[in-house]
């Protein structure tokens, strides 16, 4: 396949990134998913938007790609073939000795790749999850989305060791998001609950569509923290990012949400939000 890197398209076999990277010695990166379906992206500008937003909180220049950033993506999908996929896309603060608060010398690290993939056939969105809860051991900045990601992978991989597919973190107030979405509740009046935006969790860019997919059809809207007490008498429960779409959650931690299916608002909003990404979300 063909990546971006440092200004210039290349094969991944011969791509290289330096040992003194930073992204490699200090995890001082951050990081894009952006899907495209049919070859136009969904919510490009929102994504770009918060990858400004992660390197300024990380204190990380922006490449000099940056104005250029949404051909490239575009770019590399044609040179991939790829039409409904994935874009990643990775900026690290460059190279330096190891040094904790070395400069880096030279320009950020941009790499992009992408990945084929039929995100409303998977088993997750067709059929729903299985998940556990764990308690979120994450740092308090959660809000960046930084290449730091080892919880995320525990807790992603002890959720496939036990049996399900996803975790979802809680803290003292409730759940924060799943280990790569954003988590919504269906009371038992149709009210639709999801965590309030802080420094907790990320500002998931499917999560700000699908709330605001959910205002216009008349949803009335709950933001704040979910009880893990209230998965037991939930109506549905569904997580939402970039790759999941809207992915129905039919249990958590062995016991059934409801009756164990994917629930009718999940499947109204999943509805809405695949003709919102094959209509107007494009770009
Ligand atoms: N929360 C976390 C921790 C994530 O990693 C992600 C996406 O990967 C999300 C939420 C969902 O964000 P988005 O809808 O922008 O993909």
């Amino acid at each position: 396949s063909i990546i971006f890197l440092n200004g210039a398209y290349v094969r991944a076999e011969d791509a290289r990134i330096s040992p003194f990277d930073r992204g490699f010695t200090f995890g001082e990166g951050v990081y894009e998913v952006c899907i495209a379906v049919n070859g136009n992206f969904v919510d490009a500008p929102a994504h770009l938007a918060r990858l400004d937003r992660s390197l300024a909180a990380c204190g990380i220049a922006a490449p000099p790609e940056r104005a250029e950033l949404h051909s490239i993506m575009k770019e590399l999908l044609q040179k991939n073939d790829v039409r409904t996929g994935l874009v990643y896309l990775q900026v690290t603060s460059g190279m330096s000795s190891r040094n904790f608060t070395a400069c880096p010398e030279g320009r950020p690290t941009l790499m992009m790749l992408t990945q084929a993939s039929d995100f409303e056939q998977t088993p997750a969105f067709r059929d729903g999850i299985h998940v556990q809860l764990q308690e979120d051991i994450r740092w308090l900045h959660r809000d960046i989305k930084t290449t730091m990601l080892l919880p995320q992978v525990m807790a992603k991989r002890n959720a496939l060791a036990n049996g399900v597919s996803d975790t979802l973190f809680y803290d003292a107030l409730g759940i924060t998001e799943g280990a790569s979405s954003n988590v919504f509740l269906v009371d038992g009046h149709g009210t639709l609950v999801t965590r309030p935006l802080s420094n907790l969790l990320l500002a998931g860019c499917t999560r700000e569509r699908i709330l605001e997919l959910a205002q216009e059809a008349g949803f009335v809207i709950d933001e704040r923290p979910i009880q893990r007490a209230e998965l037991a008498t939930a109506a549905e429960c569904f997580v939402t990012s970039a790759t999941y779409l809207v992915a129905p959650v039919l249990s958590v931690d062995g016991r059934a949400i409801a009756d164990g299916k994917a629930g009718q608002v999940t499947r109204r909003l999943q509805h809405l939000y695949c003709a919102y990404i094959a209509g107007e979300g494009r770009a």
